[in-house]
Order: C-alpha cells, then sequence, then structure tokens
C-alpha cells in the first residue's frame, strides 16, 4: 500500500484494505489479535526510556496494544482527523473527553437532545463533581453563545440526536464554539464517518458509540475518540491510563472486522429505512415520521448538506400514544425488542422508558420524545420482510 496515494482512494476501498495494509512482520492480511496484557522490554534500559516517554513502544495494554492501535489508525484516517483514542465504551470516550478539559468549577454546555446515558452523566454525576452542564438548543447559536461564559470549556453536541433525528447545523456549531473559544465535541454515533465527517465541517472531537454502526454485528460494547494528536495523546497517557475505561485487542480486532463492511452495510441500512420511513409515513396509525432522508424532515435540506447519507435510525410516533407503542412492541415477531442501535438485526425499542428514562417527563416534552414515541434501528434483512412485520403488528395496534 506504500505506494499508492491513500488520499485518492475511495472510502470503500480504504475501509476493506485499512492505512497499514498488510501485517509487515507477519504478511498476515488480517490484523493478529496481540491478546498479551504486557509486553517485554529488550533491557531495563529500553523499560525505563518507553516509561519516560522517550522511547515508542508497548509496554501495558491499558496504554495501548497493537490490535487496539490498528483500529485507532483506521478511525482517526476515515474520520480525517490526526488521531485517534479506541475506549472500552461510547461513555467512556465522553467521560475520557470531558475529563480532559473540565476541571471543579467548570461548564459545559450541551445540545439538551442527547443519548440518555450522556444526558445522565451530564445532568448527574458531573455535579457532583463541581461541574456544572448547561443544556441548550444546539440549533440556536444566539443560546449557546448566552449560555457560555468565562468558565465553560466545551460544546458537545449529537447530529443525528438520539433518538429524534433532530439535525444540527454543524458549521454552525464550530463557528459558534470558535467564538466562545471552546472545542466543538460531535457525537457521530448515528451517521458514521461514512455519512457524516464532523472535523471536515470545522469540529476539534468526533466521537463514537462503536458498539453501533462501527462494529455492526451487536456483539461488541466499545468507543472511539478522533481529534488532534496533542489532546489523543494526554488522553491515552494522562486521562485513560487513569480512569481505565480501555478496549480489549478483542474488541480492537472485530471493530476492525466492522469497518470493512461499513459502507456496505451503511448503504443497505439507509436504502431499508427510507423504504420503511415511507411505509410509516403514510400508515393511518402513525402520526409523525422522523427520518432526515424524507423531505418532511424539518432539517432534510440540513441533512443533505452536511451528510453523505441518511444512515438507518427512524422514529414516528403512534396515534394512540404509549398503549399503541406497547401493543405494536409486544406484537413484532421478526423486529427484535432490544435497545442499542446500528446492528445489522432490526431493533426496535421504546425511548421514553427505555434509552430515555434517564430523562424526568418535563425535560422528555422538552425535547420531543413523547410516550407514543418508538425508535428503529433498520437491519440489513429484505426490507419487504421488515415491512410485512411492521405491518401485521400495527394491525394489532388499536385506532
Ligand atoms: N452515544 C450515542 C449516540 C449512543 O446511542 C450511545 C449508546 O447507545 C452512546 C453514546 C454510549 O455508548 P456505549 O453504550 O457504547 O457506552
Amino acid at each position: 500500500m506504500t505506494q499508492l496515494d491513500l488520499k485518492r482512494l475511495s472510502f470503500a476501498t480504504l475501509c476493506v484494505h485499512g492505512s497499514g495494509g498488510v501485517d509487515p512482520q507477519t504478511g498476515a492480511v488480517s490484523t493478529p489479535i496481540y491478546q498479551s496484557s504486557t509486553f517485554a522490554f529488550h533491557s531495563a534500559e529500553e523499560g525505563a526510556a518507553i516509561f519516560a516517554g522517550e522511547k515508542e513502544g508497548y509496554f501495558y495494554t491499558r496504554l495501548g496494544n497493537p490490535t487496539q492501535a490498528a483500529f485507532e489508525r483506521e478511525m482517526a484516517f476515515l474520520e480525517r482527523g490526526e488521531a485517534a483514542l479506541a475506549t472500552g465504551s461510547g461513555m467512556a470516550a465522553t467521560t475520557v473527553i470531558v475529563a480532559g478539559h473540565v476541571a471543579s468549577g467548570d461548564n459545559i454546555v450541551a445540545s439538551k437532545t442527547l443519548y440518555g446515558g450522556t444526558h445522565k452523566l451530564f445532568g448527574s454525576l458531573l455535579p457532583r463533581f463541581g461541574i456544572e452542564v448547561r443544556f441548550v438548543d444546539a440549533g440556536c447559536p444566539e443560546e449557546i453563545r448566552s449560555r457560555a461564559d468565562g468558565k465553560t470549556r466545551l460544546l458537545f453536541v449529537e447530529t443525528p440526536a438520539n433518538p429524534t433525528l433532530r439535525i444540527l447545523d454543524l458549521r454552525m456549531c464550530a463557528a459558534t464554539a470558535r467564538e466562545v473559544g471552546v472545542p466543538l465535541v460531535v457525537d457521530n454515533t448515528f451517521a458514521t464517518p461514512y455519512y457524516q465527517r464532523p472535523l471536515e465541517l470545522g469540529a476539534d472531537i468526533v466521537l463514537h458509540s462503536a458498539t453501533k454502526y462501527i462494529g455492526g454485528h451487536g456483539d461488541t460494547v466499545a468507543g472511539v475518540i478522533v481529534g488532534r494528536e496533542e489532546f489523543i495523546r494526554t488522553a491515552r497517557f494522562e486521562l485513560l491510563r487513569d480512569l481505565g475505561g480501555v478496549i480489549s485487542p478483542f474488541n480492537a480486532w472485530l471493530l476492525l472486522r466492522g469497518l470493512k463492511t461499513l459502507p456496505v452495510r451503511m448503504e443497505r441500512h439507509s436504502q431499508n429505512a427510507l423504504q420503511i420511513a415511507q411505509f410509516l409515513n403514510f400508515h393511518p396509525k402513525v402520526a409523525r415520521v422522523w427520518y432526515p432522508g424524507l423531505r418532511t424532515h424539518p432539517q432534510h435540506d440540513l441533512a443533505c448538506r452536511q451528510m453523505d447519507g441518511f444512515g438507518g435510525m427512524i422514529a414516528f410516533e403512534l396515534k394512540g400514544g404509549r398503549e399503541a407503542g406497547v401493543r405494536l412492541l409486544n406484537s413484532v415477531r421478526l423486529l427484535t425488542l432490544a435497545v442499542s442501535l446500528g446492528d445489522v438485526d432490526t431493533l426496535i425499542e421504546h425511548p421514553a422508558s427505555m434509552t430515555h428514562s434517564t430523562y424526568s417527563p418535563e425535560e422528555l416534552a422538552e425535547v420531543g420524545i413523547s410516550d407514543g414515541l418508538v425508535r428503529l434501528s433498520v437491519g440489513i434483512e429484505g426490507v419487504n420482510d421488515l415491512i410485512a412485520d411492521l405491518d401485521q403488528a400495527l394491525d394489532q395496534v388499536p385506532d
């Protein structure tokens, strides 16, 4: 691969071949799993030099591992960042980013529509450490400006947002973050780098719950952070080292394997999701559908400007409210009633009582998560089978 100009290759080719090529030591085409917690030094002097940061080298998997490094190289390349750090979960990625920017007395300005776990970390745990999180409508630059002050250290957003599929204008968020003098952090889990590259739009740090589309098969919990070399180095050697939320070599390998099929899966997720969104949009028992690929989505034009595709996530509201939602969830046969998302299987869940049960009833109402809202993570199965299952389940929902 060294003779190829990687920048000229398509995203799909890079996903399959990777930026590093075959394993230089063995020629292995699939990156080996270095399932080792510790690495031997050639001498006491070398050990001391590696520990002092004077020499590059692996020594303990909490601070780095060759399989993990291979995954990090690919993610940095695909997100167009300088460097990446893999973590044990998406929440560990968020924790490391926060720990790298705030101290007691500081604050974070964050979008009020976030994954429920992130919202809980921000709203309940961080305040216990003297860190205030100011939730804003991140689509409104005036609100961001008015809530930020000299103690603000980060602007944190998620787009498309979980579960409402609200799209934020990342160029606008980046410009506002620059104005108030803080880095913009974007949770890019829903879009993946195949459909959205926030660093190209002005963001400073990107994170993923790699548990989702990056892994893609519902078998791994992991996270990843992409950003500037200097921050990633600090995050690895000063934050993750102490916080400890590391990824295992085997999970890093599963993610490397997931990346190879990311473009193919994302295209299929998107095609299926668009057809299902159209089906739901015309269904008499459905009040409203949120899918960025539908022209009726309030930020459809924005999604077209900043994304290369719309992904596999749909939210929809049943006319019959919560009772109808419960009946639907209990009536599906092929769809899997489960949280998480981005898997090859189609998953269906109820945000208000599951992934976003961490929000208070008032907070749910404020961000538009009603009792009748159902979230679908559309898989890669045959779309007609999925529609048929939804159709029969909707038949059982009372009018
Ligand atoms: N970000 C988003 C958008 C998510 O949906 C999730 C989990 O569902 C997370 C972060 C947290 O990731 P993890 O469950 O891998 O810790």
